[in-house]
């Protein structure tokens, strides 16, 4: 069963009211992390049945907003959410099938990269996108 009254505990740290379509799009994401908005739209409807589209907006950028998401979106894909929030990790993007994975922090904290120069700035995190060809896509090229 999916740890409901987690999903509902942190709602309600984050001052968040208990709803539905909430509970079921966290849900939906911790099942099918890094899904993007069509496919958590399918997995809340085989839940709830109907809501409309712009429910699950809603709801995703309410839960984003809160810090109980985390919204990614490499360059030519479509947004992205998780539920893997406050680690600073990183994400490895197939180029040929599109593919995303998570890859740990390589230092432990944020920002993770030391820049080279921070013109001034104070920086607080770096995101980074690691391309690559996944091991699907690998063994497919290879055979
Ligand atoms: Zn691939
Ligand atoms: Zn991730």
């Amino acid at each position: 069963m999916p740890p409901t009254a987690e999903f509902e505990r942190q709602l309600r740290d984050a001052d968040l009211r208990v709803t539905q379509p909430r509970l079921a799009v966290l849900r939906a994401i911790r099942e099918h992390p890094h899904a993007d908005t069509e496919s958590i739209i399918g997995v809340v409807r085989g839940d709830l049945g109907e809501v409309s589209h712009q429910a699950v907006y809603d709801v995703l950028r309410a839960l984003t907003n809160a810090g109980l998401l985390r919204r990614i979106q490499p360059s030519g894909t479509v947004a992205r959410y998780e539920s893997r929030v406050g680690d600073n990790h990183h994400h490895v993007v197939c180029r040929s099938c599109g593919a995303i994975a998570d890859v740990d922090c390589a230092v432990g904290e944020a920002p993770c990269l030391a820049a080279s120069d921070d013109s001034g700035y104070v920086i607080d995190e770096a995101e980074v996108i690691y391309w690559g060809t996944c091991p699907a896509c690998t063994s497919a090229q290879s055979s």
